[in-house]
């Protein structure tokens, strides 16, 4: 027999809100606790990538009506595809197609994407009643007949059936429920993210672009960046980049990666004062205040490790499976997670004894994957390394 107590979550993120809203759909009582005050759009401007896998799983959740305005509110580029380009010499070093995981169906060879504010502001919809703000989850308790979180101010929540840890790398249910098994390193490799109005991005032309220098002696800075179509001539429209370096060539003053704004931006313009003319115009143009650096993490690239079931608590998304931006499936298998999770408390009609582990046991094979896959791409592209036994955890 189900346990009609809710199903509590922590942080409203990505992942936690997917499975809200399958959770939703299905009729079980849920409640989601975020540790900040309200939806911060600032810095999280950066768009994801949506491959088929990641959106087979969101519309699965998704009722018709919410779909239809996820679908729409995504944008859909084509133009030269994914094109490479040397940012100093101006030239293009690779034309490809879209890697395989990217081209999006429905989209007929268009990348397909969102920005990450957008995402989760329509994922919220309909759920926002059950989200209480201000609430650090620092942890959890078992009860007799359930689970609680734990606060940072040391208060509890109510009783729930079952916890699901989906708040982010520094997810603290992850490391309570693993026994610090569950580790996210530091990459040593960092970045920034950038806007600039569409106008900027004029001599780009439509597509997905990256554009990297390998001249610098400390290691190669690249950006990526997508310039959609109906928006590229819009003057009010603003678009975003995404930067990241080699470990040491982009570093925050005390290495505080939190900094937004100015110092961000004056970054971004001294690393790129050399780029071809076409380019420039993304810096120079630039929003400054939306500028932020960021911090390129990895979960264990050897893949997510084993843990002893609790029946009562669970993890998704980044919080158990965090990759570097490189292959861009992070979102992806997160949303994956919150359909597989979401699908079997629906089928049990609710926490039912086996529902994690059944779910675990799945999401450990396509996240050890995305994890594995993530890592080999960011060694080549950023020129990390990670030593499971040394390297630094976050
Ligand atoms: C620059 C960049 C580009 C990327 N591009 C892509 C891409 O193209 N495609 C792709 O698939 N993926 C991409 N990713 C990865 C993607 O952003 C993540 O995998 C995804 O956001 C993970 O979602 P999540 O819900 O697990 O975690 P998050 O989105 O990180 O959400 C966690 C939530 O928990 C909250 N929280 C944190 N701590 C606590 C706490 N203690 N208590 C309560 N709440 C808490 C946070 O405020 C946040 O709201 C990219 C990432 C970056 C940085």
């Amino acid at each position: 027999m189900a346990d009609v107590k809710p199903v509590l979550i922590a942080g409203a993120g990505i992942a936690s809100l997917l499975l809200a809203q399958s959770l939703r759909r299905s009729n079980i009582p849920f409640k989601i606790f975020e540790r900040d005050a309200s939806f911060v759009f600032r810095a999280q401007g950066y768009r994801l990538r949506l491959s088929s896998e990641g959106l087979d799983a969101i519309q699965a959740v998704l009722d018709d009506e919410t779909w239809q305005r996820f679908w729409d509110a995504c944008g859909k580029t084509g133009g030269l595809g994914f094109a490479s380009f040397n940012a100093v010499t101006g030239e293009r070093t690779e034309h490809h197609l879209l890697p395989p995981a990217l081209v999006s169906r429905q989209g007929e060879g268009k990348t397909i994407g969102i920005s990450r504010g957008d995402m989760r502001r329509i994922f919220a919809q309909g759920c926002e009643d059950n989200i209480e703000w201000a609430k650090q989850v620092t942890g959890y308790e078992l009860t007799a007949d359930g689970v609680r979180a734990i606060f940072a101010d040391g208060t509890r929540s109510i009783e729930g059936s079952l916890l699901v840890g989906g708040e982010g790398i520094y997810s603290k249910v992850a490391k309570q429920l693993s026994g610090g098994k569950l580790k996210v390193y530091d990459t040593g490799a960092r970045g920034i993210h950038g806007q600039a109005p569409s106008t900027a991005f004029k001599g780009l032309g439509e597509g997905v672009f990256r554009l990297r220098d390998d001249t610098r002696p400390d290691g190669a800075v690249f950006i990526i960046t997508n310039v959609r179509p109906g928006e590229m001539d819009d003057p009010n429209v603003s678009f975003g980049w995404t930067m990241g370096g080699h470990p040491g060539v982009i570093r925050a003053p005390n290495d505080d990666y939190t900094i937004v704004g100015k110092t961000a931006a004056d970054m971004a313009k001294s690393l790129t004062q050399n780029w071809h003319p076409r380019f420039r115009p993304l810096f120079d143009d630039m929003n400054e205040s939306e500028a932020a650096f960021w911090k390129i993490t990895c979960s264990t690239p050897s893949g997510v490790p084993e843990w002893p079931n609790e029946p009562r608590v669970t993890v998704i998304g980044d919080a158990v499976h965090s990759m570097t931006p490189a292959g861009g499936i992070g979102a992806n298998t997160a949303v994956r997670d919150s359909a597989l999770l979401g699908r079997l408390l629906r089928e049990a009609g609710g926490c039912s004894p086996g529902v994690t582990a059944i779910y675990e046991k799945e999401m450990r094979v396509y996240a050890s994957e995305a994890v594995r896959e993530s890592y080999s791409i960011a060694v080549k592209q950023f020129g990390v390394s990670i030593d499971e036994e040394t390297s630094l955890a976050v």
